[in-house]
């Protein structure tokens, strides 16, 4: 059931369910959410969760797609109250748990942020000293997920943010695609042997690992997730 609603975009809301039963989450896992038509059609689509560690709770944030099946109903026309069928929390490779002490290069495009999110919030609730710096791309900073949170002073959390689309004034960068030279300022160098998490589009996710690579990082470090087509 819905219990609360948060507006983070124009496009996007982050839902709190309550799931009866379901087990505490690591940061990095997701749910599957169906839908059910009065006719029995269904539909069945993953969504990361924002936050981990919370029995009997699933919080997401959802992209509306133009066009898709799923999410712009789970955005418009979801209510507090409405009733949906949730399972999970599903995945044991994409997550980060607070024993990791190694450095973490988290990298985001778009709604991808959501389950990276879910990780700066368990480090720093564990009151974990594990150093993370995020590279997040987005289009524009309206389209920025969780923008207020992830500006509050966080020692430990390195943010870089790199806009696609429109650089607001200021930029250290112009609008444009993530580069090498984005990935290598805002990350780690590979002596560190950092664990990296890359998630987003299928597009977004096979360039970034390919920028990790070719900067000397160690493939069996890279950990990825994808969330679809490249958008
Ligand atoms: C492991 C996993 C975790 C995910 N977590 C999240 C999450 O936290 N938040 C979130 O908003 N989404 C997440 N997604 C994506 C989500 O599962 C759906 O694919 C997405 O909401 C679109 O569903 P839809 O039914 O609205 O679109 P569909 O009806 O399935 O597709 C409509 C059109 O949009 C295109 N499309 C589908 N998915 C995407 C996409 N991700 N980007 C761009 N175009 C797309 C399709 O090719 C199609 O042309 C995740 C996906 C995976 C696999």
């Amino acid at each position: 059931m819905v219990l609360a609603r948060r507006t983070e975009t124009a496009t996007a809301v982050t839902l709190l369910l309550h799931v009866e039963g379901q087990p505490a989450a690591t940061a990095g896992q997701r749910v599957e959410i169906r839908l059910t038509a009065e006719d029995g059609y269904t539909a069945d689509r993953e969504y990361s969760l924002a936050r981990a560690g919370e029995p009997d709770r699933a919080e997401i944030t959802v992209q509306a797609i133009d066009g898709g099946e799923v999410s712009p109903f789970l955005v418009d026309e979801l209510e507090i109250g409405s009733e949906l069928q949730v399972r999970g929390p599903i995945g044991g490779w994409f997550v980060w748990r607070p024993d990791q002490t190694e450095p973490v290069l988290l990298v985001a495009g778009g709604s991808g942020i959501v389950p990276l999110m879910a990780m700066v919030r368990a480090r720093r609730e564990a009151g974990s000293k594990a150093p993370f710096r995020l590279v997040y791309s987005v289009r524009s900073r309206e389209e920025m997920f969780y923008r207020s949170e992830l500006r509050m002073p966080d020692p430990g959390v390195d943010v870089t943010e790199v806009y696609t689309r429109e650089a607001p004034e200021g930029s250290r960068r112009p609008a444009g695609r993530l580069t090498v030279a984005d990935v290598n300022t805002g990350g780690w160098p590979p002596d560190f042997a950092p664990t990296a998490y890359i998630c987003g589009p299928t597009g977004f996710v096979e360039s970034a690992a390919d920028m990790l690579l070719a900067l000397g990082h160690d493939a069996r470090r890279i950990r990825t997730e994808r969330f679809g087509p490249t958008s």
